[in-house]
């Protein structure tokens, strides 16, 4: 199994060569060799049935691998209980499209720990997420893998230990590992071959080498202050983490991760160049 590289969301060049709707994007994408596509659903999954259905149909027919965003309203660790069912619902919704679209990942965020300790936050962000767990299954939406993701600013619950803490919970829980996050929230660290490898190493050590081999990975280029993340970038300009590294590490260790590129604008041209430098190690 190889490597998949895709956009997140629909890129500037998609709307630029005359197109409107997602569900063109999975004939767009097949059509520039890519395999992958993250359909955002960052202000709440309120896509209807019969378009999911056509881009999952879509998708299908030009082999892309499709994952969900889900909306970033979502606050596991919440101490409000109108905010907890809000995030309980958001999760019952995008399931349900992930079903629709037959996507067989969704992406979200754990959220703050508002005025908490963040490990109370986290006790509180595992016994909710215990719950969504539960409803799904009641619901009968299982079947998704649900992936928390590894965030890029401090006062954001997620990172890579906590992101593995929920994993723990069900095999259906796998972690997203933002790269450009990390490197955003260390203050510049995740540059070079052997730093991506602990991350590697890590997730295999604890949820087992499959999860870390095929891991859903987002990457970009990111500015940062000293409270992380500050703004998405493109490959053209001056920020980090760079990509050959990690590209180098997944081509040499035969991983097979499904990449999804968060550049502003540009997220297909830089899947592209990732895709490209992978296939080219490979020779
Ligand atoms: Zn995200």
């Amino acid at each position: 199994m190889l490597a998949k590289f895709g956009p997140a969301g629909n890129p500037d060049a998609f709307y630029e060569s005359g197109k409107k709707a997602s569900v063109e994007m999975p004939e767009w994408l097949a059509g520039l060799k890519l395999s992958a596509y993250e359909y955002q659903c960052s202000r709440g999954a309120n896509i209807k049935e019969d378009t999911a259905r056509a881009i999952g149909n879509k998708a299908e027919e030009h082999g892309i691998s499709l994952s969900i965003h889900a909306p970033y309203y979502i606050s596991l660790g919440a101490e409000d209980e109108t905010i907890v069912a809000n995030t309980q619902n958001h999760f019952m919704k995008t399931m349900q499209a992930a079903h629709w679209m037959r996507a067989d990942r969704i992406v979200f965020h754990i959220g703050g720990p508002g005025k908490q300790a963040r490990t109370a936050a986290m006790e509180r962000s595992k016994k909710a997420f215990a719950e969504v767990l539960e409803l799904a299954d009641r619901r009968g939406l299982t079947g998704v893998y649900l992936m928390p993701e590894t965030m890029g600013k401090q006062n954001q619950l997620g990172n890579l230990e906590e992101v593995l803490e929920l994993c723990k919970m069900s095999k259906w829980v796998i972690p997203a590992v933002d790269f450009g996050h990390l490197h955003a929230v260390t203050g510049g660290q995740y540059t070079t071959k052997e730093e991506f490898a602990q991350v590697f190493n890590r997730i295999g050590e604890v949820l087992g080498n499959d999860v870390a081999r095929h891991l859903h990975i987002h990457f970009s280029r990111i500015e940062f202050t000293k409270a992380g993340e500050k703004r998405h970038w493109t490959f053209d300009d001056p920020y980090g983490p760079p990509h050959q590294p990690l590209i180098e590490l997944c081509a040499e260790q035969h991983y097979a991760p499904r990449i999804i590129c968060e550049s502003a604008g540009t997220q297909a041209v830089d899947a592209l160049a990732m895709q490209n430098l992978y296939y080219s190690l490979l020779k």
